[in-house]
C-alpha cells in the first residue's frame, strides 16, 4: 500500500461549472482561465473537461503551445503577453493571442517583421494598478495597435480589483466603457466574480477562472449556492491514532494541549502536499465524512485531526481536506488565506487521480 494522499479531479464538474458559467453570460464567449496549471488541476485534463469553452487563458507560452499541439483550435490567449521578441515568432507560429499592458511591448512589435499575424488584447488599467494602459495612454496605444501591420485584431480589455467585494466594480467599469465607447472592437471584462454578480460587465468575452473549479469569489455566497460542484476533493487517511491524557500537548510548539482525555488521528497530510501550514487549531476537515477539525501545528508530512465525538474513526480512516463535502473557502477561510492558494498549492508529490 502507498502513501494514502490522493487529489480526486472530478471533470464532470468541470463541464458542470462550465454551462453554469454559460447560463450566466449566456451571450458572451467563455475564456476559461487555466493558468497554474489550471488552477492547480493539471493544465490538459482541465482543459479536456473544459472543450466546450470557447478559449482558454494562460500564462506560460509553452502551456499554450502544449494545448495547440495536442490540438485544441480555440482561442488561447496569453495573460501577460510577451516577454522578449522571439516569443513573437512562436505566437505567430501557434496562432496565439496576447495581451499589450505595456510601451514595452509595443516597441517589441514594431521591430517584429511579421504582417497581420497577432490577435492583441490590450489591457486598460481601471483601477486594478497591476498591469495596464491607464485610459489617457491607452487611446495613444490603441491608436498605435490599429494600424500596426503586425496586427490583425484588437480587444480592449480590463481587470477588475473588487468584483467579489462590496466595493465592487462600478467606478472601473464606467472608466473602461468611457474609454472603449467610441470603438467598435471586442470587449472583456469579467473575471468569475462580475461574471456571476455584474451581468453589464458580460462584454464579448468572460474571463471566469475559480467559479469553473468549483469554488465561490464570494465569502457571503457558497459556491453551493451558486450551483457549483467542487472539481478537486483532497483526501488522505488516518495512519496512526494517539490516546492523549488530560494535559497531554502535540505537535511542535505544543499549540494544542488537551483539557481532557481525547483521542487524535494522525493523518497523511501536510504542507509538503500543499495543506496550509498556517491552518490553525479549529480549521475543519471530514473524518468518515463527519466534520471535525485540525488540532496543533500541520507539520510538513502530517496533520492532526480531532477525533473527539468520533468513537468509530480510526486508523484508515477517510479523510477529506477539502472538496466534495468540505468547501475549500472554508478551509481558506480559516487558514487566513484564499481558495485560489489552496488549489494552486498542490505539489507534485500528491497523485492525482480522475
Ligand atoms: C486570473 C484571471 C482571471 C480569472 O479570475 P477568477 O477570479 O479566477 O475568475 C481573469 N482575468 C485575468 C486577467 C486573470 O489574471
Amino acid at each position: 500500500m502507498s502513501r494514502p494522499i490522493q487529489a480526486r479531479l472530478d471533470q464532470g464538474a468541470l463541464e458542470s461549472n462550465l454551462r453554469v458559467a454559460r447560463r450566466a453570460a449566456p451571450s458572451a464567449r467563455i475564456m476559461a482561465v487555466v493558468k497554474a496549471e489550471g488552477y492547480g488541476h493539471g493544465l490538459l485534463r482541465a482543459a479536456e473537461a473544459l472543450s466546450e469553452a470557447d478559449g482558454f487563458a494562460l500564462l506560460d507560452i509553452q502551456d499554450a503551445v502544449r494545448l495547440r499541439e495536442t490540438g485544441f483550435r480555440q482561442t488561447l490567449l496569453l495573460l501577460e503577453g510577451f516577454f522578449d521578441a522571439q516569443e513573437l515568432a512562436v505566437i505567430a507560429q501557434y496562432d496565439l493571442a496576447c495581451v499589450i499592458h505595456s510601451a514595452w511591448q509595443i516597441a517589441l512589435l514594431d521591430a517584429y517583421p511579421g504582417r497581420a499575424t497577432l490577435d492583441v488584447w490590450l489591457k486598460v488599467n481601471t483601477g486594478m494598478n497591476r498591469l495596464g494602459f491607464a485610459p489617457q495612454q491607452a487611446a495613444q496605444a490603441l491608436e498605435q495597435l490599429r494600424r500596426h501591420r503586425a496586427v490583425r485584431s484588437v480587444t480592449l480589455m480590463t481587470h477588475f480589483a473588487n468584483a467579489d467585494e462590496a466595493r465592487g466594480i462600478a467606478g472601473p467599469l464606467a472608466l473602461f466603457n468611457d474609454f472603449a465607447a467610441p470603438y467598435r472592437l471586442a470587449r472583456s471584462l469579467a473575471n468569475s466574480a462580475a461574471l456571476l454578480r455584474y451581468p453589464e460587465t458580460q462584454g464579448d468575452w468572460v474571463r471566469p477562472g475559480l467559479m469553473l473549479y468549483g469554488a465561490s469569489p464570494f465569502a457571503e455566497v457558497g459556491a453551493l449556492q451558486l450551483g457549483l460542484r467542487p472539481a478537486m476533493t483532497l483526501r488522505s487517511r488516518i495512519i496512526a491514532v494517539q490516546e492523549l491524557r488530560e494535559g497531554d500537548e502535540i505537535g511542535y510548539s505544543a499549540l494544542f494541549r488537551a483539557e481532557h482525555a481525547m483521542r487524535v488521528g494522525i493523518v497523511a497530510c501536510g504542507y509538503a502536499d500543499g495543506y496550509p501550514r498556517c491552518a490553525p487549531n479549529g480549521t475543519p476537515l471530514l473524518v468518515d465524512g463527519q466534520t471535525t477539525q485540525i488540532l496543533g501545528r500541520v507539520s510538513m508530512d502530517m496533520l492532526y485531526a480531532d477525533l473527539s465525538g468520533l468513537p468509530q474513526a480510526d486508523i484508515g480512516s477517510t479523510v477529506t481536506l477539502w472538496g466534495e463535502g468540505m468547501p475549500v473557502e472554508e478551509v481558506a477561510r480559516a487558514a487566513g488565506t484564499a481558495s485560489y492558494e489552496l488549489m494552486c498549492a498542490l505539489t507534485a508529490r500528491v497523485p492525482v487521480v480522475v
